[in-house]
């Protein structure tokens, strides 16, 4: 390979040794720095230690001792930690993937799976991440106004004229999405695909719940949207 890349830094949340064991070998292999944990309060408190170059990923086990991998994205996130999180879970039930996607996980995969898969959305976890705003591109746009607010791509947040609001990965993917297509439909295919990574016929509400909270961050009447607009039947625009 010509490219090279700093180490990713990845913490892996499981507590079935053997799969820990074979994920953090795999992972090793292509090249990255693996640390391994087997509960979640461990991880909440690995998570937040502040340490630097802080974790780029965290692979998290769904069913874990002493804390829920719900509960450890869900604390993350009200921590304000925006790391990548890749959830594993056991269940393949739609309505436990999409409560993990809206606690703050960016994405997951369904036990059990083959390590190809996982490396290959480790992958694209990491390259999302730096499309989105953590690592931009140097043609994307860090910052834009939005009637009074101003969306920062570079920070992660949405500045309104009294606060301040935090955005996850996935909202930032989203946002990023209908922003860079100004003026035109994207359609829930599309999102489904580009931002969730999931088949575009997907049955899911999981955009619906992330496009009313970008409502309220951005717009004055949540109820009678300006800026993301809804194409019925179709998907959303974004205008200003
Ligand atoms: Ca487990």
């Amino acid at each position: 390979m010509m490219e090279t890349t700093p180490a990713h830094r990845v913490l892996v949340v499981e507590d079935e040794a053997n799969l820990a064991d074979g994920v953090k070998f795999n992972l090793e292999q292509e090249g990255y720095e693996v640390e391994v944990l087997s509960d979640g309060r461990s991880a909440v408190e690995r998570i937040a230690s502040g340490e630097d170059p802080p974790f780029d990923l965290v692979i998290l086990d769904l069913m874990l001792p002493e804390m829920s991998g719900y509960e450890v994205a869900r604390r993350t996130r009200a921590s304000g930690n925006y790391v990548a999180i890749l959830m594993l879970t056991a269940k393949d039930d739609p309505a436990d993937i999409i409560r993990g996607l809206e606690e703050g996980a960016d994405d997951y995969l369904t036990k059990p799976f083959r390590l190809d898969e996982l490396l290959a959305r480790v992958r694209v976890l990491l390259r999302r991440r730096r499309w989105d705003g953590v690592e931009p591109r140097p043609e994307a746009n860090a910052e834009i106004h939005v009637g009074e607010s101003v969306i920062r791509f570079d920070r992660f947040s949405i500045e309104t004229r009294n606060e301040t609001f935090t955005l996850t990965t996935r909202e930032v993917g989203l946002l990023r999405a209908l922003v860079d297509r100004e003026g035109e439909t994207v359609t829930r295919g599309q999102l489904l695909e580009e931002v969730w990574g999931l088949r575009p016929d997907t049955k899911t509400r999981v955009i619906d719940s992330f496009i009313v909270r970008l409502r309220k961050y951005l717009e004055r009447d949540p109820s009678a949207p300006e800026y993301i607009v809804s194409v019925r039947g179709r998907g959303y625009r974004f205008e200003r």
